[in-house]
């Protein structure tokens, strides 16, 4: 049962068949492509995609849009403290700006970042300040089976190898993402947390957490460590970040914005760089290149994302959808993850080899069936690294009815129905940034 009721909608139509098909075609079989209104369900992602509540919209009209000092930003600071227990906080315009101040401040050129995994954007932050980013996660393997009860965690282990092979004082930086959105939104557990810092702190090392599903961790660790099953949501979210020395943040996601983010840190000296940083690509740090009223939306949004029940219904909503997906025998990540569900495409269609984008063909197929936009998260998105064909369905927070949710398993299985028609794909046009291809490239059924 939802704990809320719709008070503004959006009409949303399943355009014809014939339309689907042109304009997936004429979309280069790239549903980053495809005009928003030529989609029925749109699973392209959970970041800033949710529905804001009455009192977040509320709090937008109250937004002072003062340059500095505005009461929006105080607001905003009492309410991160509050909820994240961090009283240094700098307003960034989306997660990747917060990683760009806080990265820019805390790397030097050959430095090593570890990380369970490094989201796309971090990485390419890391990268971008001349640093090394190496991936230590403790569940390698995420496919079909069942993956563990927090196989998000960092591995210690692979940490001191890394630490070996790069020398102690190359890693200045141990950032723990939570939940582990490349790894199939994978949660963390609370003991991991605290080794992983103990980890960084023998290494001296800043130990960062990528908060951005900070929320949907602290429910997985409620509802899977017998140690927390009596202890308020609320505190379990600050305990977890309770021993980093800074968090990077998307108000996309946890604060459950349209827009926004921030990084925070403990450091007197850090934080004043930080501002610096922040001065310089994002806006006075006061505002950080946001509206006053933005700030207002996350702080309001920040706050409900730790009130039970919101998030225990989120993940409940993201576990039905895998449960009606697995009952018509789509092979999908399990147990599912805070924020989406991952399709193993290699399981779906074995006669796709890796070169012609099993994934992808699925992505066109949702799409084509049944107004679906997923996003694939495999060997077209990430070239030439082996990761296993996986497909994502994010779900929007707030957003969707399990009307919805039945009509994407029918999709799914009427495709599953007719996978012996697909054949793969091929590019023929891509970007020149290989990296980033997945968002621009054209690709063809192959012959
Ligand atoms: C979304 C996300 C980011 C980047 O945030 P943006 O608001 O999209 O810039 C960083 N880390 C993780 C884990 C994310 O999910």
């Amino acid at each position: 049962m939802r704990s809320y009721k719709a008070k503004s909608v959006t009409s949303i139509q399943l355009p014809p068949r014939e339309r689907r098909e042109t304009v997936l075609t004429e979309a280069g079989h790239n549903v980053f492509n495809l005009a928003a209104d030529d989609v029925f369900i749109d699973l392209l992602t959970d970041s800033g995609t949710g529905a804001m509540s009455d009192d977040q919209w509320a709090a937008v009209v109250r937004g002072d849009e003062a340059y500095a000092g505005s009461r929006s930003f105080k607001r905003f600071r009492e309410t991160v403290a509050d909820v994240m227990g961090f009283d240094r906080v700098v307003p960034t315009h989306q997660g990747r700006g917060a990683e760009n101040v806080l990265f820019g401040a805390l790397l030097d050129d050959g430095d090593v970042v570890l990380n369970n995994t490094h989201f796309d954007t971090t990485r390419a932050h890391v990268t971008n300040q001349g640093a090394i980013a190496a991936d230590c996660p403790a569940e390698t393997d995420l496919t079909t089976d069942t993956v563990g009860t927090f196989a998000g965690n960092f591995s210690t282990d692979r940490g001191w190898d890394a630490v070996e092979e790069h020398g102690q004082d190359a890693v200045s930086a141990v950032v723990l993402t939570i939940t582990n959105n490349s790894a199939a939104g994978q949660p963390v557990s609370m003991a991991n947390i605290r080794e992983t810092a103990a980890f960084a702190t023998e290494i001296d090392a800043t130990f960062v957490i990528d908060a951005c599903r900070f929320a949907e961790n602290a429910q997985f660790i409620k509802q899977r460590d017998p140690e927390y099953a009596d202890t308020p949501l609320s505190e379990i979210a600050r305990e977890q970040l309770r021993p980093a020395d800074a968090i990077t943040m998307s108000g996309k996601k946890d604060a459950l914005a349209n827009i926004g983010g921030f990084t925070a840190v403990r450091d007197a000296a850090l934080f004043e760089q930080c501002k610096q940083r922040a001065i310089l690509y994002e806006g006075f740090p006061t505002y950080g290149g946001l509206a006053g009223r933005d700030l207002e939306a996350m702080a309001t949004g920040l706050r409900e994302a730790v009130q039970p029940p919101y998030v225990a219904e989120r993940i409940e909503q993201v576990a039905t959808l895998g449960d009606l997906l697995r009952d018509r025998d789509i092979p999908i990540v399990t147990p599912t993850g805070g924020h989406a569900v991952y399709i193993d495409a290699a399981a779906l269609f074995p006669d796709i080899p890796a070169d012609q984008y099993p994934g992808q063909r699925l992505v066109c197929e949702l799409y084509r069936e049944g107004g679906v936009r997923t996003v694939e998260l495999g060997s077209f998105a990430f070239p030439g690294t082996n990761r296993p064909e996986l497909v994502r369905l994010a779900l929007p927070r707030r957003t969707y009815w399990h009307e919805h949710l039945e009509h994407i398993a029918e999709t799914a299985a009427r495709v599953r129905d007719r996978r012996d028609e697909y054949s793969g794909l091929e590019i023929v046009w891509e970007p020149p940034m290989e990296e980033l291809r997945h968002f621009s490239a054209e690709l063809e059924p192959v012959a």
